[in-house]
């Protein structure tokens, strides 16, 4: 095994932290003068469109999602609403702890690493300015790719992009979007990080994935013993 391919949300990030994603969408609420469940709404029923670069950019996406919920907003509005909305991809994007030593002691190890995130446009926008972006040598997202978990192409993008076949790959998630289902196919072998000190996690993972890996971490202190067996 060459590489190592993670997924982003509740397996890099802190799993505790998608608790605080409804809190950002408010703000943004705010800054297009739209009431805030009524946007919480709208951004939710667009999701799979705008995973997949259907709305845009970050500021098309928030002026198209302001016009289906009738607001009007002026570019100064935007542009706090686009403020608004990146400063609340930040919040919840922490890297869980411990993940970014795991990551450098991975490479060390000389483990090409890659990524697969179902993702709107505010992380790949941003992906440059995270602490993620000098430890992934592939990153791979849905947004720029047109098309979302458990897709062939994005599991076929990333092992190209890492050099390596997908047979050389394992796969790191904590199991939402069919993402195990979608790795098994392309060859890659499939570790689910259950995120057990978590206990709300599962309720907020999406798309959950109907296969259970033969392998499972409680969380990714785990995943290097296990790689080395
Ligand atoms: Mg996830």
């Amino acid at each position: 095994m060459r590489a190592i391919v993670f997924d982003f949300f509740g397996t890099l990030t802190d799993p505790a932290a998608e608790a605080g994603r409804r809190e950002s969408f408010t703000a943004t609420a705010a800054a297009l003068a739209i009431p805030a469940d009524r946007f919480w709404q709208a951004m939710g029923a667009s999701f799979p469109d705008r995973i997949t670069g259907r709305y845009g950019d970050t500021r098309a996406t928030l002026r198209r999602i302001a016009t289906e919920c009738g607001a009007d907003p002026d570019e100064a509005d935007l542009d706090a609403a686009v403020s608004a909305q990146l400063a609340g991809g930040v919040r919840v994007r922490p890297p869980r702890a411990g993940v970014l030593d795991l990551l450098d002691r991975l490479r060390a190890d000389g483990y090409r690493l890659g990524l697969i995130s179902d993702c709107s446009s505010e992380l790949c926008e941003s992906w440059p300015e995270t602490p993620y972006a000098p430890r992934i040598d592939a990153p791979v997202f849905s947004w720029q790719e047109g098309c979302r978990k458990p897709d062939q192409r994005l599991y076929a993008a990333v092992s190209a992009r890492l050099g390596v076949s997908a047979a050389e790959c394992w796969y790191v998630g904590d199991g939402g979007s069919r993402e195990h289902d979608g790795a098994r196919r392309a060859g890659m072998r499939p570790v689910l990080v259950t995120n057990t000190a978590y206990p709300d996690a599962a309720a907020r993972r999406s798309d959950p994935d109907p296969y259970t890996p033969e392998l499972t971490i409680a969380d990714l202190d785990a995943l290097a013993p296990l790689i080395r067996t």
